[in-house]
């Protein structure tokens, strides 16, 4: 057994939620939508290769993660660069490896895509008027639909060629309805392009799809249903269908194994339960205390009590739930071994090189042949 703490990623599953994500959307009967991963998830090399194997494309944000997805074979037209915030440097490097396909939202960053990815497609993030989702991204990205109207006719006139517009709902977002309000606005933003003849061939819905945690989320046929009937209201003829799942790709395929490290009972009379596992090394999720992982243990069935759940770093804020009600067994002790269901987005990715002297989490993966 490796050393604990450590995160078990079940390949099988990841392959499940692909195909069933890929028979659940579609524009207008079967023109499926394109599924393009988030690497930033789950950068891990075996589910990399199992997506592109299934058909993925790949969504990335740095000339790292460029250079990890073409390092395993992924062709270089498959991927998309979506961060809308990147060094001219890093789109030269990003073009100079046959990147073609960009995301931007400011003119500053679509002129630096003109100047260094020449004729390369774009789409371009608008910020939908949609519900905050669970790890909202507030207004650090996207423009203003009539922005991206106007930056989107630029982009043509530049000499770039127009996917058509993309938005985010914000990951973990619990309301269906964030979508239908996403593509009614790209609906009008496709309208106005037709105007000036520009006709788009995609709408990028983004990721925010939303798994089950302590709290259930709606089942994706639910989401699927709104996002299908939308697209076939508001969007033209010419427009597919680009979906950017992280979390509900990995998310439900992963468990991480921890270990008790201490029980205490605080000055103020709190049961506090501290981990091998925290912020720091894959709980990153659990600032704000805005993601309620699921903990099993080894004592489940004796009484229950609540409990501060914390990391085992010297670090104040290294705390997973104190405001969260979280159970645990009242007899939980030091040694003892504890699961953390549905671990597999934004856990190891997330986790410090070395915070305390503490080594980043570990990642297996079960159910695929290791290079
Ligand atoms: C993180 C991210 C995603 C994936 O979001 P999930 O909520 O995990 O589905 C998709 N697109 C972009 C641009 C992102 O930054």
């Amino acid at each position: 057994m490796p050393e604990s703490p450590y995160l078990v990623i079940h390949s099988e599953r990841v392959r499940e939620n692909y195909r069933a994500l890929d028979a659940a959307v579609a524009v207008r009967g079967d023109d499926k939508a394109r599924i393009r991963f988030a690497v930033k998830a789950s950068p891990v090399p075996e589910l990399i290769t199992l997506l592109d194997a299934e058909g993925a494309e790949f969504d990335v944000a740095s000339i790292g993660e460029i250079e990890l997805c073409l390092g395993l074979g992924v062709a270089p037209e498959k991927l998309c660069y979506g961060n809308p915030i990147k060094k001219a440097a890093d789109i030269a490097r990003a073009y100079a490896a046959g990147v073609r396909r960009y995301a931007f939202d400011t003119e500053d960053d679509l002129l630096r895509i003109v100047e260094h990815a020449p004729g390369s497609e774009v789409e371009c993030r608008f910020l939908a008027s949609t519900p905050a989702s669970q790890t909202p991204f507030g207004t650090k990205f996207g423009c203003s639909p009539a922005e991206a109207l106007r930056l989107l006719v630029r982009a043509r006139d530049l000499g770039l060629v127009v996917a058509g517009p993309y938005f985010h709902v914000g990951s973990q977002q619990l309301d269906p309805a964030a979508w239908r309000i996403g593509i009614q606005q790209s609906g009008e933003i496709a309208e106005a392009l037709a105007a000036k003849d520009i006709h788009i061939t995609s709408v990028n819905i983004g990721g925010g799809l939303p798994i089950s945690y302590a709290e259930a989320a709606p089942a994706l046929g639910e989401i699927a249903a709104v996002v299908n009937a939308a697209a076939a209201e508001f969007l033209p003829e010419t427009a597919g269908l680009v979906v950017e799942p992280g979390r509900a790709l990995v998310g439900n395929a992963g468990t991480i194994h921890a270990e008790v490290v201490g029980v205490r009972i605080a000055p103020d009379g709190r049961r506090w339960v501290y981990l091998d596992i925290g912020r720091y090394n894959g709980m990153a999720e659990t600032e704000n205390e805005y993601i309620a992982y699921r903990f099993v243990t080894e004592r489940d069935g004796d009484p229950v009590d609540e409990a501060v759940v914390a990391g085992p770093t010297c670090d104040g804020d290294d705390v997973l739930y104190q405001r969260t009600r979280v159970l645990l067994p009242t007899t939980l002790r030091a040694g003892d071994r504890i699961t953390i269901l549905d671990t597999g987005a934004y856990t190891a990715s997330y986790s410090s090189v070395s915070f305390n002297g503490f080594p980043p989490l570990t990642v297996h993966v079960s159910g695929a042949e290791r290079e």
